[in-house]
């Protein structure tokens, strides 16, 4: 039976500069359109830590030597990740939609999600972007531009930026008209440009929305039946790396909450995705989220592999 998918696609499918991407994206379109050819409705969300710091850092560097270029601020650097990655993606999607014969358009939204301004994330900026600076660069970049900095694993100094939740998405409607119609849709891209709502604007804010979260968001608003969290994992780990490593087949909410307590998942990587997952399922009876390796979605879909939540 055909379902209504929303896809979360992790830094793996991406890789790390142009040609690297290039490249992933055309395996990354595979088993995408494998559940599109199955008569899904698909909906692709994707992360862009590795994209949204390279931009930033090019942006900067070309600004500090080079008088004619302007500083580009960092909500703009988010909005120019979205593009780069969705022109990317959708022309893979689109080739291998044509190779198998499926007409079906692809267009990426510019999406903007809009953050609580007294979200308790911008008083603890987590999220780390960026160059890597000297002890005396940070200084100079805190009192002058009110960065926050600080040492990231003994490699240097880094700019880190709040990653408040994700409230409102501003353009859902218009996701929700294209998948209607049909359309392939890529939204919410790096977890949205997260802006703020003053009057009758939106103020674009130095922050990175977690894609987990956000895809999350999306599945509820277009009515998703399935959330599928594709990553660098077939499945979700108890003790994981250890050596009583044991990998989870279906669980239920109740199970999952329990295993957060125990501190199983790791922060920033595997906790946003099994959090994001249990929140999917708990938004309605029957829907369920997948989390599992890009080479196995269509497996996981078929409920051969995977780590489902239920
Ligand atoms: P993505 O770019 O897809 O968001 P992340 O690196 O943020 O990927 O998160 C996926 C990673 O989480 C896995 O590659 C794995 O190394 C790590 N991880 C941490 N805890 C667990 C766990 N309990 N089970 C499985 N993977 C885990
Ligand atoms: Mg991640």
């Amino acid at each position: 039976m055909s379902k209504r998918i929303v896809i979360a696609l992790g830094g793996n499918a991406l890789g790390n500069n142009p040609e690297e991407q290039l490249l992933a994206v055309k395996s990354t379109a595979k088993p995408i359109v494998d559940l599109i050819e199955e008569g899904n409705e698909v909906i692709i969300c994707h992360g862009n830590g590795p994209q949204v710091g390279m931009i930033n850092l090019a942006m900067e560097e070309a600004s500090k030597s080079n008088a004619i270029i302007p500083e580009i601020p960092f909500p703009e650097c988010n909005a120019m990740s979205q593009g780069y990655i969705g022109y990317h993606l959708q022309n893979a999607l689109r080739e291998e939609l044509i190779k198998r014969d499926i007409k079906k358009p692809v267009a990426t939204v510019i999406t903007q999600v809009i953050v609580d301004k007294n979200d308790t994330a911008f008083q603890n900026p987590t999220k780390p972007i960026g160059a890597f600076y000297t002890k005396e660069e940070a200084e100079i970049l805190e009192k002058e531009k009110s960065y926050v900095v600080v040492e990231d694993a003994g490699r240097g100094y880094r700019r880190v930026v709040p990653s408040p939740l994700p409230i409102r998405i501003v353009e859902e409607d218009i996701i929700k008209t294209l998948t209607k119609a049909s359309h392939i849709v890529i939204a919410v891209g790096g977890g949205g440009i997260p802006v703020i709502e003053e009057e009758n604007s939106l103020i674009g804010v130095s922050a990175v929305i977690d894609k987990d979260f956000a895809s999350e968001k999306l599945a509820e608003v277009v009515e998703a039946d399935y959330l599928i969290i594709l990553t660098a994992v077939e499945k979700v780990a108890l003790n994981y790396g250890k050596e009583n490593e044991k990998f989870l087949d279906t669980i239920s909410i109740y199970e999952v909450k329990q295993y957060i307590k125990e501190g199983h998942f790791a922060r920033g990587s595997m906790l946003p995705k099994v959090e994001a997952a249990i929140k999917f399922a708990e938004s309605k009876e029957g829907r369920k989220a997948l989390i599992t390796s890009l080479e196995k979605a269509k497996e996981g879909i078929e409920g051969k592999t995977g780590t489902l939540i239920v």
